[in-house]
């Protein structure tokens, strides 16, 4: 993977102008006790709670471009627990250990919280709470499920919304019914992982960026080889996300697809005006989800699931930026917010999506190479996630046990896939009909039989039906 193509604004404003040099990349040779490869969320996340358990640990941690510069610095900037994904996990899992996950997701955006305090980034975390809204009558009722089963498990993180507090919440009245789940924050998520890189590298780990690692070799010491050298390590945490897909032991769970973002210009006033609250996190119930939320500037930033999709989980530079999607993307975000018709886009970008089958991400050590652990499938819900995942991957490579995972969190999801071109083209066919169903949704015409029979096809989307057809937890970068 070389350096990617475009940034996104959250990069772009945390690295500021020029870029910080980030050296030649690693050259030479040398030991770790454990080696990480990938400096996003769930790469620094782990090699900083490996030191706060044993400082002594030494970790050097390898990024192909910059850390941050994956879907970490990409992302819409929710920063969401488990509790939508609540169904699954008790389906996955049982419910004590479900809930017990669930809850410990939602501890987790509480220490990003906390983080962003310690470290002064105070202003790149706010908790406002995210809305699960329904922008169509089709996605009305698509938590009922949920909370259901919420209530029988006797847990209570959502609130029910009045039209009227909706349109507060939210500055549209797009929003026909929705829920509030208040421990849920938007973050800078670029100035969170670059200030991560600050923390990490004080902890002591060394932080290698512009090297890409070219191949893993396994043996009584696993070899992690770089363009210019080698780190010889006892473990090795895979934490590169998407590109994870390219190793067919851990492709065979995934599917990689792009998620979109525009920004507005900065115009607080405008917001302001229109009553738009900054800070609150918004996402739709349809499966190509809309995602947004005013920051703290004064932009709007609106994402879309269901971008490009990967080839052979190749991850091209298609993946780097909208491009005729972004009209598209901003018309949604006109039907939210009209009266927002002359504000002009400032920028775009994309990003992969580790979309795992079982919709939850799973930590494996690899067959062939036991001393490799790899995390990925956070289906585009990982930046409050990624948090917890840090914890479950420090506790694996300490421990080596099992770190109370259920075996269904351990093992790479699987279901029966075609081969390619197969995958890809049904793909295709799939993701279009899911477009053309929605666009009659969104029109309030029944979509057709064929479009609802293909829809009913996504291998990443059909366990979570809600009633009336409607997809169910369908959270930001999905
Ligand atoms: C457009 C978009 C919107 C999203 N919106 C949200 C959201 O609002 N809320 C949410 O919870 N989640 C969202 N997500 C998902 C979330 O960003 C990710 O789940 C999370 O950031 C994953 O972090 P990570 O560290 O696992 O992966 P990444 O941040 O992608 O880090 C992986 C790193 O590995 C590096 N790498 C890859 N190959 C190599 C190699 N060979 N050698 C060395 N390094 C390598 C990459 O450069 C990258 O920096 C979104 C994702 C995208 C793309």
């Amino acid at each position: 993977m070389e350096t990617h193509g475009e940034r996104s604004l959250w990069l772009r404003q945390a690295l500021g102008e020029p870029e910080p040099d980030a050296g030649r990349g690693f050259e030479g040779h040398a030991q770790a006790d454990v080696c990480i490869i990938g400096g996003g969320f769930t790469g620094l996340w782990t090699a900083l709670e490996l030191k706060r358990r044993a400082p002594e640990t030494e970790v050097i941690l390898v990024e192909a471009d910059l850390c941050g510069a994956g879907a970490s610095g990409r992302n819409g900037g929710f920063a969401l627990t488990w509790w939508a994904h609540l169904e699954h996990l008790v389906s996955l899992c049982g419910p004590e250990a479900a809930v017990a996950l669930a809850q410990r997701a939602e501890q987790a955006v509480r220490s990003i919280g906390a983080f962003c305090a310690e470290r002064g980034i105070d202003d790149a975390f706010t908790m406002n709470g995210w809305v699960w809204a329904a922008t169509n009558p089709a996605q009305v009722g698509a938590w009922e499920r949920t909370l259901a089963l919420l209530d029988r498990l006797d847990a209570h993180p959502y609130r029910a919304l009045t039209r009227d507090e909706l349109t507060a919440l939210t500055g549209s009245d797009q929003h026909l019914d929705g829920m509030l789940e208040p421990v849920s924050a938007a973050v800078q998520p670029a100035r969170l992982a670059r200030e991560l890189l600050r923390a990490v590298r004080e902890a002591g780990v060394q932080v290698h960026e512009r090297s890409q690692v070219q191949a893993i070799e396994h043996g009584p010491r696993t070899r992690v080889v770089l363009e210019h050298g080698a780190v010889t390590a006892e473990q090795v945490v895979l934490a590169v996300n998407a590109w994870a897909a390219r190793i067919p032991e851990i492709g065979a769970g995934l599917v990689v697809v792009a998620s979109d973002i525009i920004a507005t210009e900065a115009v607080p006033e405008r917001l302001a005006d229109a009553g738009i609250r900054t800070g609150v996190c918004i996402s739709d119930g349809r499966r190509l989800v809309n995602y947004y939320h005013a920051t703290a500037e004064g932009r709007i930033v609106f994402g879309k699931g269901g971008g490009t999709l990967a080839y052979n989980h190749r991850i091209t530079a298609s993946f780097d930026h909208p491009g005729r999607r972004e009209a598209g993307i901003r018309s949604q975000l006109l039907r939210t917010y009209p009266s927002l018709w002359d504000v002009p886009i400032a920028a775009g970008w994309s990003g992969p999506i580790d979309y795992s089958l079982s919709g939850l991400p799973f930590f494996v050590r690899l067959t062939q190479a036991p001393a490799v652990i790899a995390c990925a499938g956070f289906s585009g819900d990982g930046v409050g996630p990624s948090r917890l995942a840090g914890e479950i991957l420090a506790e694996l490579v300490a421990d080596g046990g099992t770190a109370g995972l259920p075996q269904a969190l351990r093992s790479v999801p699987r279901r029966p896939m075609p081969p390619e071109p197969i995958r890809y083209l049904g793909g295709r066919l799939v993701r279009s009909a899911i477009a053309r169903k929605e666009l009659s949704e969104d029109l309030g015409r029944r979509p057709r039989a064929a479009d609802r029979l293909l829809a009913a096809l996504d291998p990443t989307g059909y366990e979570y039906k809600g009633p009336k057809g409607a997809a169910g937890p369908v959270t930001p970068g999905s």
